[in-house]
């Protein structure tokens, strides 16, 4: 490289700033593409109306999994359940994956047993097929890579880009408890590694280990929404945390929003590991990620209807673009939502 070149770190642009730089020579030439890249998943057109929905996830250890405390067929279950939560943010339901591993040396056939024993269930249980991969020996550890395939009616997909002024803002299930289950491993884990003779304390926690080591989709949401009537008017997972998902929203549907601090639903559980650990319970909420519930909008005529839906609150309400994104707390003034979520690509 000359000297005159420049050279770009990639965390000075960031992960998202760096998948448009990317992607932006890609405008799509085939008239199936509906969307391409920037939503949980592409669209892509099977005539008649119905469409396809493919999206992909690269799971890595040491960035995405630790294997001292995960164990593999939970990872297997999570790998897929991933993927599964992109195809439902679309209002698309699951059909097929396909799954991808580079392993090293380190690894025996047992233990790939194990892993696959957990992306079976997850398949049992959402009822999707395994119908392809691609497996190799890697260098450094092992390397998960997920596609999943779902399918739609064109009309009932729903983007990020539809909310609009006055819409509702609802969050499924509760927030920050996989983070703070994260939290919880990772000190154990310190613990152990000062002292091999020490016993991991995870009593009393169950529910946010759970919810770190095997995260479900909210497909019963999603069914119940379809059987009421309702089409949300966008949809995004919580994989990086709401406050990244809304301004995603936000951003894609050229809007601002409002939401309550004391609406945000969070888990007892949560509340009290994270008291223990000194961390803001709303900051877990907020950034934390990895949740894989469902933020959706729906229009203002359909608060009954969702207000009574199990799993499901109303957390505030969408605003004229210029407003901007804003979290009111119970007193004082009001916090601007920024995305403080997982960047991929943080400096070292
Ligand atoms: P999610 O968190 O929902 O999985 P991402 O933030 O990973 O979504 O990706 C946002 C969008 O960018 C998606 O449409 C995804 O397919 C696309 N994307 C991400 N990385 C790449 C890449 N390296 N090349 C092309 N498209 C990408
Ligand atoms: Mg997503």
């Amino acid at each position: 490289m000359s000297e005159t070149q420049k050279r770009t770190e990639l965390y000075e642009l960031g992960e998202f700033k760096l998948i448009d730089r990317l992607t932006e020579p890609f405008a799509p030439k085939q008239q199936e593409t509906l969307k391409g890249v920037g939503d949980d998943a592409a669209v892509i057109s099977c005539g008649k109306g119905e469409c396809l929905v493919v999206t992909t996830d690269l799971l890595l250890e040491g960035i995405h999994f630790d294997l001292t405390y995960t164990p593999l067929k939970h990872l297997g279950y999570k790998a897929i359940v991933v993927n599964l939560s992109d195809v439902s943010a679309m209002n698309a339901t699951p059909k097929q994956v396909t799954v991808s591993i580079g392993v090293s040396k380190r690894f025996c056939v047992e233990d790939l047993d194990e892993l696959y024993s957990g992306i079976k269930l997850a398949c049992d249980s959402y009822n999707v097929d395994l119908v392809g991969g691609d497996t190799s020996s890697s260098m450094t550890g092992m390397t998960i890579s997920v596609t999943a395939i779902g399918s739609a009616k064109e009309d009932e997909i729903v983007y990020r880009s539809g909310a609009k002024v006055n819409d509702l803002i609802c969050v499924t299930g509760n927030l920050g408890g996989a983070y703070m289950g994260l939290q919880l491993l990772e000190r154990e884990k310190r613990i152990f590694l000062s002292n091999k003779a020490a016993k991991p304390k995870l009593e009393g926690y169950d529910y946010i280990l759970e919810r770190f080591l095997k995260p479900e989709v909210r497909r019963n949401v999603i069914e119940n929404l379809r059987k009421a009537g309702v089409k949300p008017t966008s949809m995004i997972d919580v994989s990086d945390g709401l406050s990244s998902e809304l301004l995603h929203i936000c951003k894609n549907s050229n809007v601002g929003c409002r939401i309550y601090m004391d609406k945000i639903p969070i888990d007892e559980q949560t509340a009290r590991m994270a008291e223990e650990f000194n961390i803001d319970m709303f900051t877990a909420a907020l950034n934390g990620g990895e949740d894989y519930e469902l933020l959706f909008t729906v229009p203002l005529s359909e608060y009954q209807v969702v207000d009574s839906m199990e799993n499901v609150r109303v957390i505030g309400h969408i605003v004229e673009p210029h407003l901007g994104a804003y979290m009111i707390p119970p007193s004082g003034e009001d916090i601007r939502i920024t995305a403080q979520g997982w960047n991929a690509l943080q400096k070292e």
